[in-house]
């Protein structure tokens, strides 16, 4: 009885492997079609300067609407288009997109905006990355300050040597560099010093817990104190509520983002945003 059993359990589970192996192959081939397809498109969420609640910059988001699965995360879909390599085209999608939309919004008659757009790991490694980035800048005609790239301390720490020559090729052209999630992967403060970076983004996971959690406002402040004595801005990541906010004020954090400032969304609402100031859309989520 046990062998049967054993049997059919063995059967039961290679179909539902099998299932999902095949559910990871398609994945992988829509993927491959998304960007022609157009099913790729960018929300983006707003960055608040904490002193005067201005809207200063905003973040993109990259979704994939799938036909038959519907809203994909990209917490789904990017560590697959990192394993693939389409991480490639579609990061230069994102970056192009993202610059042409900043652009839009000042055409429109608004203030101008820094747009941030992640870059993986994949793509910093790139050596063609500079001439992606010069190329979107230029065919777009967004300032190159306007522009500001998103690197996390895994991508940087990889190979800092490497790491080096490529940060100092982006600074070159003037983008603006920051430290993603910083805090929650390793960072050698030798290298955190000579890294030409402009900002450091405390990850999400620290601030979750403010105020009641002591031990991450231990962190936070101490992150916002380094960061502010390397001359670096700091943005904290993840505010859901006014009290985070209050708590970030006082302890002199540059920039906020997060569900209490504004979700990530579509252009529109971000240019309504920017008519009707940043008080409003703080009301308003
Ligand atoms: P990230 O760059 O750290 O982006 C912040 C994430 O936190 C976003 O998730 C955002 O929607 C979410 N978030 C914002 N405010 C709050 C909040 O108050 N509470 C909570 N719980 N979450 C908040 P999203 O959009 O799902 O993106 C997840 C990650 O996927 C990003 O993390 C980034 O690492 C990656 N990603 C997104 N778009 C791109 C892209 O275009 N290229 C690359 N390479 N990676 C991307
Ligand atoms: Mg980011
Ligand atoms: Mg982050
Ligand atoms: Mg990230």
């Amino acid at each position: 009885h046990a062998k049967s059993c054993g049997k059919n359990n063995a059967k039961l589970y290679s179909s539902s492997l099998t299932m999902q192996i095949m559910s990871h192959v398609q994945l992988e081939v829509g993927l491959r079609k998304a960007l022609q397809n157009d099913e790729l498109y960018l929300l983006y969420q707003p960055q608040i300067a904490v002193a005067s609640t201005r809207i200063v910059g905003v973040e993109a988001l990259v979704r994939w609407r799938h036909p038959e699965r519907g809203i994909i995360s990209p917490t789904e879909f990017i560590p697959l288009a990192e394993e693939t390599g389409l991480i490639v085209p579609i990061g230069e999608w994102v970056l192009r997109t993202a610059c042409r939309q900043a652009m839009d919004w000042q055409v429109l008659g608004q203030r101008p905006l820094r747009v941030a757009v992640n870059l993986s790991a994949k793509q910093f490694k790139d050596e063609n990355l500079t001439q992606i980035v010069l190329s979107a800048l230029h065919d777009t005609g967004l300032p190159a300050h306007l522009l500001e790239l998103e690197l996390t301390e895994g991508t940087l720490m990889d190979d800092a040597r490497a790491t080096m020559v490529t940060l100092e090729q982006l600074r070159g052209i003037g983008v603006y560099l920051s430290i993603d999630d910083f805090g929650t992967g390793y960072s050698s403060m030798n290298y955190l010093k000579r890294f030409n970076v402009r900002a450091l983004k405390i990850d999400k996971s620290f601030i979750s817990g403010l105020p009641q959690d002591s031990e991450n406002a231990a962190i936070t402040r101490a992150i916002i104190a380094m960061a502010h004595g390397l001359k670096l801005a700091v943005v904290a990541e993840g505010v859901e509520t006014g009290e985070q906010l209050v708590l970030l004020e006082e302890y002199g954090c540059d920039l906020a983002q997060g569900y209490h400032l504004g979700r990530p969304s579509p252009p529109e609402i971000i240019a309504q945003m920017l008519g009707d100031g940043a008080a409003a859309a703080i009301a308003a989520s």
